[in-house]
């Protein structure tokens, strides 16, 4: 399965098995923390796709599923500077419980944008669930409640990452070959 993606891959960092197990200790974890609340999921387009799909289903409690895209300067590999919004959330999220989901946050730019562009629209709370977390490039300090897991340096495809729109449904997370990413 997967067999010609997988062949490009210089090493897998995070298993199908060690997603999914995650997965469920963050939907349980939320389910919690968010009972009796009006919980809203906010995916950022197009990463956190998969992500959100299979933390949606690890959560027990009712909540609202929506998205947001938005767009940024040139191709995958160092896309950090946000222009605008090319999707707006559908749902109007004052007095609600918004939780952003996240694909990966990086230098946190991204992140930091759209938390500024929730927080005008006065949600009851506002928190961030990001799958990844690559902790050693962020330029902007900012509070993230719950994260899949930490990851180094190098750039990752797979769940939902892509590499020049490929490798978003590859199971695992992995990192490519130097000779891959230079095609
Ligand atoms: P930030 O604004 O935090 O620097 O970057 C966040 C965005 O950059 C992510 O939502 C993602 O689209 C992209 N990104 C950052 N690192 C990676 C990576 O290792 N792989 C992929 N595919 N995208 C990344």
């Amino acid at each position: 399965m997967h067999h010609d993606m997988i062949q490009d891959l210089a090493e897998v960092l995070i298993t199908e098995e060690a997603i999914a197990h995650r997965v469920r200790e963050l939907g349980a974890e939320i389910s919690r923390d968010y009972c009796g609340k009006e919980l809203v999921l906010a995916g950022v387009l197009r990463g956190a796709l998969f992500f959100l799909a299979d933390l949606a289903r690890a959560i027990s409690i009712p909540l609202a599923i929506d998205f947001i895209s938005i767009s940024s300067y040139g191709p995958t590999t160092k896309a950090s500077g946000v222009v605008g919004i090319r999707k707006d959330l559908d749902e109007s999220i004052g007095g609600r419980d918004l939780l952003v989901i996240e694909d990966i946050v990086d230098t946190g730019l991204t992140l930091s944008y759209l938390l500024k562009i929730f927080r005008v629209r006065q949600p009851s709370s506002l928190q961030v669930c990001t799958f990844l977390d690559r902790k050693v490039r962020r330029i902007i300090d900012l509070p993230l409640a719950y994260r899949g897991f930490e990851i180094p340096e190098k750039f990752v495809v797979g769940y939902g990452l892509d590499y020049d729109q490929r490798y978003r449904n590859l199971p695992c997370i992995g990192i490519l070959k130097p000779e891959v990413m230079g095609r």
